[in-house]
């Protein structure tokens, strides 16, 4: 047997197991490490010899898997903060996008600003996000529309995971908007899109997945379908922005490329959902975008349990509709705008999580799976989710080694 290098011991654990019981809890556990992965995992009591191993004690509160974000947009330049104030003030989306705000503002602060600029400006984001006990995250590119500009996004995110203890998978998301220079020759961006900027970040490595924004604002069915059948010939998996602010069957067409998630789903539609079931794409729900947005239209939660779609949460991350940088608040709204219980929740940034980025890896606690923990003071699980501006956050581990914390 593997020597054991560390144990952490005087806490519930909430495994995210199926194990039958809820939070796939353990009461008084203890977990052992080597090398980075859990090698036991189980009740105190029996516990076996563990000499030459490092203890640590978890403080009697509660260790969960390390949450996983799994769709962000966090690396971006500038910020949307003056729209913020000018739609409190009265004015209309429309009149802000006509006056070069919106989506194009951020487009054109990320392609204006350096590399070191935008990885400095993501990076501060990130410790921020991590510092919430988070462990991995999903960035995806689509504020540069141009080659070099998403090449430059996806480097950033690349490079941000070298020094914060944070796995990050990238996707690529050139159809995110059309720019304003393609404005009237759509085909030709799309034909950008699925041939030379995906060629050129599938030969470099830059992406783990490709994602589109399918909405009447930005991106048709059709044009979605080339740019999956594009993601497949290069060997990369896909996701999409699917029925957030309309119907558009985008629920069904994720499935049919048998897409890890789809993500918002405020519209999606019966069929759609029972789609999703059947190809293992698992659900995204946005919560912070709905409250930013005071969206009315709520995703079909009813359906998707129903369906058994398995229901991931993540912070959206975004200068436009969810400038959110902590996971605790994404589950407090999670339970109070989408209704999830707070296990549902939990197992929306971890379990389900995982699943939306293809990893099996992570996102329960169970023998052989990394050893990436958030440990919180707090007397049972449901408290994560209760508290609003609160981080019981009290240790993160990252593939068994502690990571230094703001908390
Ligand atoms: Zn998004």
């Amino acid at each position: 047997m593997r020597r054991w290098t560390d144990v952490w011991l005087n806490a519930g654990i909430a495994t995210m197991a199926w194990t039958g019981r809820p939070y796939g809890a353990i009461e008084e556990g203890a977990i052992a490490v080597a090398d980075g992965v859990i090698v036991w995992i189980g009740p105190r009591n029996e516990l076996p010899n563990i000499d030459g191993a490092q203890v640590h004690d978890a403080g009697g509160g509660w260790i969960t898997p390390g949450l996983i974000d799994c769709h962000t947009h966090l690396v971006f330049a500038g910020d949307r903060c003056d729209e913020f104030e000018r739609r409190l003030r009265g004015e209309s989306y429309e009149e802000i996008a006509r006056s070069g705000g919106g989506i194009r503002s951020t487009v054109a602060a990320t392609r204006a600003a350096s590399e070191a600029e935008l990885y400095a400006a993501s990076l501060k984001r990130l410790s921020t996000l991590a510092g919430t006990g988070v462990t991995t995250i999903e960035i995806k590119s689509g504020y540069g529309l141009d080659l070099k500009s998403e090449i430059k996004m996806l480097r950033v995110a690349r490079r941000l995971s070298a020094d914060l203890g944070v796995t990050i998978r990238t996707t690529f998301l050139g159809a995110h908007a059309l720019p304003p220079e393609y404005e009237g020759r759509r085909n030709e961006y799309v034909e950008l899109v699925a041939g030379p900027m995906l060629e050129r970040v599938a030969t470099e490595e830059l992406a783990d997945a490709v994602d589109v924004f399918a909405e009447t604002i930005a991106f048709t069915p059709g044009e979605t379908a080339q740019v999956f059948e594009a993601a497949h010939r290069v060997g990369l998996p896909v996701k999409l922005h699917a029925d957030q602010l309309s119907d558009q069957g985008g629920a069904a067409l994720a499935a049919r490329y048998g897409a890890l998630s789809a993500d918002h789903l405020e519209h999606a539609n019966e069929a759609g959902v029972m789609a999703m079931a059947d190809s293992g794409t698992v659900a995204t729900l946005l919560p912070a975008a709905s409250y930013f947005l005071r969206e009315a239209q709520l995703p079909p939660v009813d359906l998707l349990r129903r369906h058994g779609v398995p229901i991931a949460i993540a912070t959206d991350c975004n200068p436009g509709s969810s400038p959110a940088l902590s996971m605790p608040l994404m589950l407090n709204m999670a339970c109070t705008i989408f209704r999830l219980t707070p296990e549902e929740a939990l197992a929306g940034v971890t379990r389900n999580a995982a699943l939306a980025l293809g990893l099996s890896d992570r996102g329960t606690l169970e023998v052989g799976k990394f050893a990436d923990l958030a440990i919180w003071d707090v007397r049972r699980p449901a408290e994560l989710a209760y508290w609003m501006g609160n981080l019981p956050l009290c240790g993160v581990v990252k593939a068994g080694v502690a990571r230094e914390t703001a908390a």
